[in-house]
């Protein structure tokens, strides 16, 4: 069994259902909350979408409001001076550019205020079904740990290793089940080691035992 089939056997066993955890229901709101979700939880954004999305329900209220107000409703999830502007502005240039629609391009995303290459290829998964896998801190931390990427490769290194590494039509799936593997079984601080069976294919694992010989 290769490392790859190892790796998501187990996966496909603890997580069988992994899925976006940000709620949305229409293709803008989707591209909001994964902007406002840079260094927060997908739980504290659900928090201030819930009430963002009931006082402005339209894309052209949201391109009509005034950054203040939208920081009074996302204050919580940080960086919100910057993440209100960006609300506002890449609501407005999705009307003017786009008629309104989140584009499925990722040089289109990309162009729009506040979305960089990971938020453009996680609108591209989750609401085109694009094959894609955006690498966010935890995409990035297990990677590394598996031995499926080195510990100096940046963020572009670790998605080039992955897309090549992960057959096209699981890319989507792996996508998610490595952020489940990450968020609930290998934290960032107290790995919960003993329950994972992917031992002696990690890094940080070996270095761990080794230290405490
Ligand atoms: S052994 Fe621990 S650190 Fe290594 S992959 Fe498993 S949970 Fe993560």
């Amino acid at each position: 069994m290769t490392k790859i089939e190892k790796i998501f056997d187990f996966l496909d066993q603890k997580f069988p259902n992994a899925h976006c955890e940000l709620n949305y229901s229409k293709d803008y709101e989707l591209l909001i909350a994964v902007v406002l979700s840079a260094q927060a939880t997908d739980k504290s954004v659900n928090l201030v979408t819930k009430k963002l999305f009931e006082t402005y329900p339209t894309l052209l209220s949201l391109a009509s409001s005034h950054p203040e107000d939208i920081e009074k409703i996302i204050h919580s999830v940080g960086l919100s001076k910057t993440k209100s502007k960006n609300v506002v502005s890449l609501s407005k240039e999705l009307i003017d550019r786009f008629d309104g629609k989140v584009p499925s391009s990722r040089l289109d995303l990309m162009s729009l205020p506040g979305v960089g290459r990971k938020t453009a290829n996680v609108v591209r998964i989750e609401y085109f079904k694009i094959p894609e896998i955006p690498v966010d801190t935890h995409v990035e931390r297990v990677s590394k740990r598996l031995g499926l990427a080195k510990e100096g490769d940046d963020v572009l290194e670790v998605e080039n290793k992955l897309r090549r590494k992960i057959p096209k039509e699981r890319l989507i799936k792996a996508h998610h089940q490595l952020i489940f593997f990450g968020r609930y079984l290998c934290k960032s601080q107290n790995p919960l080691c003993k329950e994972c069976p992917l031992k002696d294919l990690c890094k940080v694992y070996k270095k761990l035992a080794l230290k405490s010989k």
